[in-house]
């Protein structure tokens, strides 16, 4: 199965403690406040991740935009929230983002509370113990009463603060849930359930400075599928697209990550391939199991028509960028087509391949 945590994770960008966010948030505010930074979402997020310092790019440019700036230029801040935080492709994360917010605003709320608490109980102890060291008291009682109040008092805030904490707890979890499944959503094809586009370019760039050369890139596109939406309706052609989609998906090998590059156009990236055989292995075993696929009328189970697709690889070299590994694969994609479809390529330029 593909594996969508392969993406890069926005939940990665918050693994801190409810007690680290705390005190990342409590170094975070002053700072805004010393800038004049309005207090909102985008703002408490920008200036925590400042705080957190993993983000050079970011403090710099926040740091910039402060020397530069006499207020901080809205249009500044949702751009370095969706480049720096969202990494632009999670709207959800929005709410998310404000739901975190507001959940370490409001623990910090109670561990004020608390120490508020702890404060006023202990000036209770002091003004009970000055009471009891007077030579002659007369309001033993009411003393003691207000000392045995004040113990309630703190034992409840305690409790208070303690649900608070699991309530918190639980929210954070689904929280976590909650942004799991926006993200994953957020880079998958809805349609096909592999990864989008824009997941995939990220994941080629991550593959290519990673393992620069042990890594392929498998372009393939279908044959004739015009014609097929043309003679069957295009609510049978998106059918054949969910099948090509689940059969990527079952037969990628580890680590290889497969995509929905554009209409009837798919791409798969294998790790640790350092041949061209053993590409041309895997697109091979695609291949014939496209081939394979029966198209039928889902009532009757009548075949209607079956369905290819030509192929195109090239493998990683030393210098390549996403645009020159995917020019190359699209080129030997196109190539396959010329020399009549249903078949593979190997990028002729790079790849020795002789079969
Ligand atoms: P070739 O063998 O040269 O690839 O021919 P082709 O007809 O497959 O290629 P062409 O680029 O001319 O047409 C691609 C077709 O793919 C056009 C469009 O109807 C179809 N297509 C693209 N996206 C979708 C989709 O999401 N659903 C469906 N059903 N069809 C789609
Ligand atoms: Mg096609
Ligand atoms: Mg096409």
């Amino acid at each position: 199965m593909n594996n969508p945590n392969q993406a890069p994770g926005i939940l990665d960008l918050y693994p801190e403690e409810t007690r680290e966010a705390a005190a990342l948030l409590k170094k975070a505010v002053p700072l805004m406040m010393r800038h004049d930074i309005p207090p909102n979402p985008v703002h408490y997020a920008l200036w925590y991740t400042y705080c957190k310092g993993l983000e050079p790019e970011l403090n710099r440019r926040l740091d910039k935009t402060v020397s530069d700036f006499d207020c901080f230029p809205p249009e500044t801040a949702t751009k370095l929230f969706r480049d720096y935080i969202i990494h632009d492709e999670l709207e959800m994360a929005r709410a998310g983002q404000q739901q975190v917010i507001d959940l370490v605003d409001d623990i910090e709320g109670n561990v004020s509370r608390s120490l508020l608490g702890s404060r006023n109980y202990q000036s209770s102890l002091e003004h009970g113990l000055a009471a009891l060291q007077e030579p002659i008291i007369d309001d033993l009682p009411s003393v003691l009463n207000e000392l045995q109040q004040s113990t309630q008092l703190m034992q409840d805030q305690q409790d208070k603060f303690l649900y608070s904490l699991r309530a918190a707890q639980d929210e954070i979890k689904n929280l976590r849930n909650q942004l799991e499944r926006a993200h994953i959503a957020a880079t998958l094809d809805s349609l096909t359930q592999v990864f989008n586009r824009s997941a995939f370019n990220k994941l080629l760039e991550q593959a290519l400075r990673d393992d620069h050369h042990g890594a392929a890139l498998v372009m393939l596109d279908i044959d004739h599928f015009k014609q097929f939406n043309d003679q069957y309706g295009h609510p049978l052609g998106d059918r054949v697209l969910q099948h090509v989609g689940q059969l990527l998906r079952d037969l990628l090998p580890p680590r290889a990550t497969a995509a929905r590059y554009g209409g009837e156009e798919f791409c798969v990236i294998l790790r640790d391939c350092f041949d061209p055989e053993s590409a041309h292995a895997f697109a091979e075993k695609l291949r014939l199991k496209i081939q394979a696929l029966r198209i039928k009328v889902r009532r009757t189970d009548e075949v209607l028509d079956s369905i290819t697709a030509s192929f195109g690889f090239a493998l990683a070299a030393p210098g390549d960028t996403v645009e020159s590994l995917l020019t190359r694969a699209d080129d030997a994609l196109y190539q396959a087509k010329r020399n009549g479809r249903n078949q593979i390529n190997p990028d002729p330029a790079k790849t020795a391949l002789s079969a």
